[in-house]
């Protein structure tokens, strides 16, 4: 087996070939250190309440926003699939951007665990208006589905890494309140949103009702989500997180991971924004790309002409080490993160400028 970031080829200690993976923010491994603190965690069932760094990490994340409770879950899909039921019921609709995660990438999963319907909006690389949400809401008829909650995706993935600061979430936050609507955050990269922004945790907690943030993802651990409330709110989630296969039991394994990441990964997170602009210069500066999405946070998303493809574009790369994925026909996304180191990067810029 290669070790995964590089391969020393046998008797040459100068040449080498470095594999970069580009793929997602997801592909990271624990650190030594958080793989340490995993070790050292203390565990129980969880699904009978009894796991400590469990408890400790939803008691930690809960007070981060100012929230009066959270709860742990397998993946970011299973937090908003959870959240997406307790706030609606059956024959209600949904209000988010086209490009969001809930409606692209859960397997349309919104039909069959909650059985609502989306009312999809546009804007801005993927971001949605507060006038826009209100031209949205149906009237109450008997033949129109119900306008019941409204998802914001902050940073936007299929968006480009685009961020709302609390400024522009606010008129959307009264306008939900006003209108009876639920309001819940896909925050899988929000703290890429709050190092940019330099706002707090707190401060976004006041403004939804419920929201998502992924460990996983830039933070750097293995596994986990939490999704966050109040108490009645994630009591419901509990029970439907049970229904969903979610109940894990010696999970706090994964959670001491959680607690590592949210306690050390946060503030490197502008490393990464830093290596993204990095790239972006470089790609900026070559005949074949065009259409480079502003590059906000983590997350490049660039388009190549043909006659390149994106997966030509993508094969070439691959031949050279660099991995990534296409998000359209001529359309491919970087994401940077903790795995993707300085060396890497400028190996990147290399290898970009031999294209
Ligand atoms: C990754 C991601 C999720 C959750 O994904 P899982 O792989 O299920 O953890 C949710 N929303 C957005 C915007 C994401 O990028």
């Amino acid at each position: 087996m290669l070790p995964d970031k590089f391969y020393l080829w046998p008797k040459s200690k100068t040449l080498y070939f470095m594999l970069i993976n580009l793929t997602s923010d997801t592909v990271t491994k624990p650190t030594k250190r958080m793989l340490a603190a995993m070790m050292a965690a203390e565990v129980g069932d969880d699904v009978f309440g009894a796991d400590p760094t469990i408890n400790q990490l939803e008691a930690k994340a809960s007070k981060m926003f100012g929230k009066e409770a959270a709860v742990f879950c397998p993946s970011g899909t299973m937090t908003n699939q959870i959240a997406i039921k307790v706030h609606t019921q059956p024959l209600d609709e949904v209000i988010c951007h086209e490009y969001s995660h809930i409606y692209q990438y859960e397997s349309a999963g919104y039909a069959l665990t909650s059985s609502v319907s989306m009312n999809l909006l546009q804007g801005e690389h993927g971001k949605i208006t507060a006038e826009s949400i209100e031209a949205a809401i149906k009237p109450v008829y008997d033949w129109l589905p119900i306008s019941k909650l409204v998802v914001l995706e902050n940073t936007t993935n299929k968006g480009g890494g685009n961020y709302y600061t609390s400024k522009e979430i606010l008129p959307i936050a009264k306008l939900c309140k006003a209108k009876g609507l639920g309001l819940h955050l896909d925050g899988a990269r929000l703290f890429n949103a709050l190092v940019e922004t330099g706002e707090t945790p707190q401060q976004i907690g006041q403004l939804f009702d419920s929201i998502s943030i992924c460990l996983s993802k830039g933070l750097g651990a293995p596994v986990g989500s939490l999704l966050i409330g109040n108490q009645e709110f994630i009591r419901q989630a509990r029970r439907f997180r049970k229904v969903l296969g979610g109940g894990m039991r010696q999970a706090g394994f994964l959670a001491a991971a959680g607690i590592y990441a949210l306690d050390n990964h946060i503030d490197r997170l502008k490393k990464d924004h830093k290596n993204a602009r990095k790239i972006g210069k470089v790609l900026a500066k070559m005949k074949v790309v065009e259409n480079i999405r502003p590059i906000k946070t983590n997350i490049l998303i660039f388009d190549v002409k043909k006659p390149y493809t994106a997966d030509t574009f993508l094969a070439k790369l691959a031949k050279k080490g660099i991995q990534a994925v296409a998000f359209g026909p001529q359309t491919i996304r970087f994401t940077l993160h903790l795995d993707v180191s300085k060396e890497m990067v400028s190996q990147v810029v290399k290898i970009l400028q031999q294209v």
